[in-house]
């Protein structure tokens, strides 16, 4: 591990922070030392308050923010003589420290300070720095692992047992440091939690940091602990069903939906394949740290009901222990080692998806580096019980309130790159889904750079095509709730007996082939949603009202409003329902250009302006307007609804 600082970077960083966020940065930048809002640093400051009078302020990390991008303002002042005063208190409960810290912070509106301010406070340096460094872990987590700790560093350490996070630890570390600390103490390492360094001056922290974590990596590397890289095995062909099951079953078992992605990178397949993949993965996590995110362990195979049960008796084993009542959190897993799959991550947001990934990407070298040390020594699931079912989670979770209405969903979108189809996909992501836009247009790939969306280019025409893309989708989100069948064209107007059979065709292959396509090959997944499959299927006013020289356009949305209606009568017993909407001048949409504006106003012998607002209300019906009654039709409001045609329209004197 090398020191990442730059002179020229960190003179950018003004301010009496400055040096504090620009080191704090660099350590966020290494994901072996800090994974997604983890570790913590600080500076002590003297500052005059508007007496004139000198403060000892410690600016703190805010609770929730991540060291790779955090600000001067992700940062909390806190009273620093009185913080540090309440680490000699003889008991306080966590959530009275929290009080206290809210209570003694300087900056309105500032973030709540980090749970492990009393850390900071009780070292007496002015720089801090705190990271969860993989190498330490591997080191503390196995045989002898503070005997080793104590031989890597000698005195440059003060070495505390586990004691989770919180009032506690910060009480045992102000009892102990003192005692253990000397001239040469430039750290502290937490067995089976993280390390810690200080100094006068944040560069010289930041690089006693990398030097503590670089003699653990070089300890590895001379016990032949280092490189653990796992052997090559064979990727299994992708059964999407199979994977649509397992998160039917994971969704079930949490009682909201989750999503799931399907990781067989070789890693992770590498590992759901050891050999000896029953025991280490089962001993424990790397860190109480983590388990919040993904439950103790992961779920070995598919069996989600044994899980549970094993959930519900570790539970019921522990809270006996607790000082007070616990409530279970939901039984289901939130990952799962499968030799076909990898690692299947499950989470009520894609984001979430990713993060539990991450962590199990360094849990597995964590493990593995300690394997090669001579065995994984997990933490007592005591531990791991009191870090999950910590007072503080708990009061986040009851105030955490109602997720949005469909997180932990997928919405599939035809012809999402523009028009009626990327405001769907909007009004889809506003409401939590995570959204997955089909397109024959390569744009649809690169449409948002966001861990909720993803885009493939896929011709709705070809079956092998659908067939391709419903499997990167499974594996990337885990299944089909909600399907909106957008793609369309408008031929040009043609009287009927100028049609050609070429345009007929199109019409034909697009606007309904394409979609009986797409729906049979969705109908196993979307009978697998675990809220009951959606369709929500883009008419036409054409279907009630055709419209002259739109003969191939009216016959073959027509065609597909009587192929929606037979879908509701076949697949109401699965439990997917299928409403179908009827827009009509739409005119923010590619299908209409200015040609086949002009040629449609004339066939109703209208000027463009009155054809525009040619509507009962006299309104303007947008893209916007279709997307929302679309995403409305797959939530609570139509639950009870299928086979309904509603008209987005302004109203339409031929069709009332
Ligand atoms: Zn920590």
């Amino acid at each position: 591990m090398k020191s990442l600082w730059n002179d020229a970077e960190a003179a950018q960083f003004r301010g009496p922070l400055g040096p504090r966020v620009y080191t704090s940065r660099l350590l966020g930048r290494d994901r072996s030392l800090v994974l997604h809002g983890g570790g913590n640093t600080s500076v002590k400051l003297r500052e005059k308050n508007l007496f004139g009078e000198d403060e000892e302020i410690l600016y703190v990390k805010g609770s929730g923010r991540d060291l790779e991008t955090i600000e001067p303002a992700g940062f909390a002042p806190v009273e620093l003589d009185y913080v540090r005063r309440l680490a000699s208190l003889p008991a306080l409960s966590d959530p009275q420290m929290v009080n206290e810290l809210a209570t003694h912070t300087l900056r309105a509106g500032a973030p709540a300070p980090s749970v492990e301010t009393l850390l900071h406070a009780i070292l007496p340096h002015k720089y801090v720095d705190h990271t969860h460094a993989d190498a330490v872990l591997s080191i503390s987590n196995s045989p002898d692992g503070e005997k080793r700790i104590r031989d890597i560093y000698g005195d440059r350490v003060v070495v505390i047992p586990y004691i989770m996070a919180g009032f506690d630890l910060a009480a045992y570390c102000a009892r102990e440091f003192p005692k253990q600390a000397g001239k040469r103490t430039v750290g502290m390492m937490l067995l089976s939690h993280g390390a810690f360094s200080f100094a006068a001056e944040a560069r010289e922290s930041y690089e006693l940091m990398i030097e503590l974590v670089s003699l653990a990596e070089k300890y590895l590397a001379a016990q032949k602990a280092w490189s653990v890289a796992l052997p090559p095995v064979a990727v299994s062909a992708f059964k999407r069903e199979e994977a649509a099951k397992l998160r039917n079953e994971v969704s079930k078992a949490a009682g909201f939906p989750l999503l799931c992605r399907c990781n067989d990178s070789i890693n992770f397949l590498s590992f759901a394949r050891h050999p000896d993949v029953a025991h280490i993965s089962q001993s424990g996590p790397a860190t109480p740290d983590h388990v919040i995110r993904t439950k103790p362990l992961p779920m070995l195979g598919r069996d989600v009901a044994a899980f549970s049960t094993a959930y519900r008796s570790y539970f019921h084993k522990n809270e006996k222990n607790a000082k007070e009542r616990k409530t279970i959190l939901d039984t289901a897993p939130r990952m799962a080692l499968d030799p076909q799959f990898g690692l299947a991550a499950f989470g009520r947001s894609a984001e979430d998806v990713g993060i539990v990934e991450d962590l199990y990407a360094h849990t597995i070298e964590v493990i593995l580096r300690a394997e090669a040390l001579g065995g994984w020594q997990a933490l007592d699931d005591r531990h791991v019980f009191e870090s999950e079912y910590w007072d503080l989670q708990q009061a986040k979770l009851e105030r955490a309130g109602s997720p949005a209405v469909f997180a932990g969903e997928v919405a599939v979108i035809t012809g999402a790159a523009s028009g009626i189809g990327k405001a769907c996909a909007e009004a889809f992501l506003r409401r939590g889904a995570a959204v997955v836009g089909l397109d024959r247009n390569p744009a649809i790939e690169s449409l948002w750079k966001r861990a909720d969306f993803l885009g493939l280019v896929c011709d709705l025409t070809d079956v092998k095509s659908i067939q391709k893309n419903l499997d990167s989708l499974v594996k990337h989100f885990g299944g089909v709730d909600m399907l909106v069948l957008n793609a369309g064209i408008f031929p040009s107007s043609q009287a009927i007996q100028d049609i050609s059979a070429q345009m007929w065709r199109d019409a034909m292959s697009v606007n309904v082939e394409a979609n009986l396509l797409v729906m049979q090959a969705c109908h196993a997944l979307l009978k697998l949603a675990p809220s009951g499959g959606r369709i929500v299927v883009i008419g036409s006013k054409n279907v009630p009202a055709p419209g002259p020289g739109a003969g191939a356009y009216s016959a073959s949305k027509a065609a597909l409003n009587q192929l929606a209606r037979v879908a509701a009568l076949e697949w109401g017993k699965d439990g997917i329902r299928i409403n179908t909407l009827h827009p009509n001048a739409v005119y923010d949409t590619a299908l209409w250009t200015d040609e086949v504006l002009a040629s449609r106003a004339k066939a109703y012998n209208l000027s463009v302006e009155q054809y525009k607002k040619n509507n009962l209300l006299k309104t303007d019906v947008t893209s916007k307007d279709v997307a929302e009654l679309a995403a409305e039709m797959c939530g609570p409001l139509f639950a009870k609804t299928t086979a309904a045609q509603v008209p987005v329209d302004g109203g339409n004197e031929r069709v009332v």
